[in-house]
């Protein structure tokens, strides 16, 4: 069996706990390796080596850092089949689906080459007189990246691509289901120059992220992943006096209204709920069509295209639209929702509990289903399924929409589809969401606007990528400067004698 371990100062090392957890193969439901998970030990010893390298890190001038992203873009880009493959082994993303990954992912990179334009200071000359006052923007030190399954490279990327920009070294501590696309990342920036220690990728569970919580010595976290952890490790990270921003779960609505092209929204919501088996956190898992008559035209719409979706393992070709989902009990927890659903009264327009795939029948595979006249009351509306469901919650008017999605506890994404600039307008001015698509599904911000949801989405200050990520991985030291009159006023050019 592949053992997997950590890169600790520019090299692959094994692991020394005895302790594994199993990487699964989610289109067959064998285990195709396993990593080991970190003691504390491993833990003290690469942050007090990243500590040491990032000293002189920082010291760094940030040209000269940016230069290194600017190879390690390079890299990516040569090595993007290959990255997209280790994403698909594991993850189990068609083979499209995992390139997109790792281009949004170098999409941070590219904006982290112009890292020097973000970390320029502020300055006012003649504060006072003879006093200036300026700010610099100094690295944290050594801060931590905690990961998700559902990126493997893209949200690794996300995090060290600025982190490491500004100065800091890194403990990326990627999902323990998708572990190798980062440690080849670790090796991609080691040839691209980034000195050895700087970015110390370590794997585990549970004990080695709240050892990284304890950590003294590191003094940032960023986490994204599912929203009971983001809450429990921006309060311990916090608590320990920490920078943190802590990135959560979803449950996306997109808002029908009668007078959207039809076609297009379908066609949007086939996308936004199906692709990546909806392991997205941008995923729209809530159709929410404004009048019975759209709501109708919607269902119409949507069944022949949700019919025509094709399932299977990423191997099976690039006209394969989804793959599996992630575990079996990911499998098992989606059609058990499904199952509730139908119990609490929704319709279940197409189920997609008994799909079988040829020659994976152990594979994790859910097939697209579709809800009508699902209500907030029902589990399958209150929780974030994470899988191909998509469910329509019908409404009564625009008000009674928009309604639906401030009540909503989560915020990170939500669209409207419409034909009327008014209504879209005042959708994106008021609704309580922190990304907002208009005629768009999954509005998923470029790599220099930056991303984070509202409410139970995010925990923490700032975005992740683009300018807030460089004032959250940097902070703020402000000098204030007095010289007093000096040589030029004192000085005298005539040839005197000595007094
Ligand atoms: P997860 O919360 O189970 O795991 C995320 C990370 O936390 C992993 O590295 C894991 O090892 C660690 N972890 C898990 N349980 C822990 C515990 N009890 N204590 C400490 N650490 C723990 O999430 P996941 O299943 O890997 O990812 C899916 C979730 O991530 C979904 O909820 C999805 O919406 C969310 N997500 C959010 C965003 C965003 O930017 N808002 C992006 C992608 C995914």
């Amino acid at each position: 069996m592949k053992e997997i371990g950590h890169w600790i100062n520019g090299k692959l090392v094994a692991g020394t706990s005895g302790r594994f957890a199993d990487i699964m193969n989610p289109a067959t439901g064998e285990v195709q390796a396993r990593v080991s998970l970190a003691t504390r030990a491993e833990l003290d010893a690469a942050v007090a080596d990243a500590a040491h390298a990032q000293v002189a890190w920082a010291a760094t001038n940030p040209q000269r850092r940016a230069r290194v992203m600017m190879a390690f873009g390079a890299l990516i880009n040569q090595n993007m089949e290959k990255l997209a493959e280790m994403v698909s082994r594991e993850h189990g993303k068609t083979f499209p689906d995992a390139r997109g990954d790792v281009q949004r992912g170098l999409e941070v990179i590219e904006v982290c080459m112009g890292a020097p334009a973000f970390l320029k200071g502020e300055m006012t000359d003649n504060a006072g007189p003879g006093i200036d006052i300026y700010a610099m923007r100094q690295a944290l030190g050594v801060v931590a990246g905690i990961t998700p399954f559902n990126f493997p490279a893209m949200i690794p990327l996300w995090k060290m691509g600025p982190a490491l920009a500004c100065g800091n070294a890194m403990i990326l501590k990627p999902s323990e289901r998708v572990p190798s696309t980062s440690l080849f990342l670790a090796e991609l920036l080691q040839q691209a120059g980034l000195p050895d220690g700087v970015l110390q990728v370590i794997n585990g569970a549970k004990e080695i992220v709240d050892g990284i919580l304890d950590h003294e010595t590191i003094q940032g976290v960023g986490f994204v992943g599912s929203t009971p952890i983001a809450q429990y490790i921006y309060g311990r990270a916090a608590a320990n006096g920490k920078r943190a921003q802590c990135f959560g779960g979803a449950k996306n609505h997109m808002i029908i209204m009668p007078d959207a092209d039809m076609d297009k929204a379908a066609d949007a919501l086939i996308g936004a709920g199906y692709g990546a088996a909806g392991e997205r956190c941008m995923a729209i898992s809530v159709a929410v069509p404004v009048g019975e008559k759209t709501a109708d035209a919607l269902i119409e719409r949507l069944v022949p295209r949700i019919e025509k979706l094709k399932v299977g393992p990423y191997t099976a070709g690039e006209d394969v639209d989804f793959g599996p989902v992630i575990t079996a009990q990911s499998r098992d927890r989606i059609n058990a929702l499904i199952g509730s659903g139908v119990v609490q009264g929704a319709k279940l327009v197409v189920d997609g509990r008994s799909i079988k795939i040829q020659g994976y029948e152990n594979g994790f595979f859910v097939g697209p289903t579709l809800f009508d006249r699902v209500t907030r009351d029902m589990d399958i509306y209150k929780q974030e399924i994470f899988g191909p469901v998509l469910s329509t919650v019908r409404s009564s008017s625009y008000e009674d929409a928009l309604k639906l999605v401030m009540d909503n506890e989560y915020g990170n994404g939500t669209a409207i589809f419409t034909a009327d600039g008014d209504t879209a307008r005042d959708f994106a001015s008021r609704v309580n969401v922190g990304m907002v698509g208009i005629n768009f599904p999954i509005p998923v911000p470029l790599s220099y606007y930056s991303f984070g949801g509202w409410k139970k989405s995010a925990f923490g200050d700032l975005n992740q990528y683009g300018p807030d990520a460089f004032r959250f991985y940097t902070k703020t030291k402000t000098v204030t400067a007095r010289w007093f009159s000096g040589i030029k006023a004192g000085a005298s050019l005539n040839f005197k004698a000595m007094d």
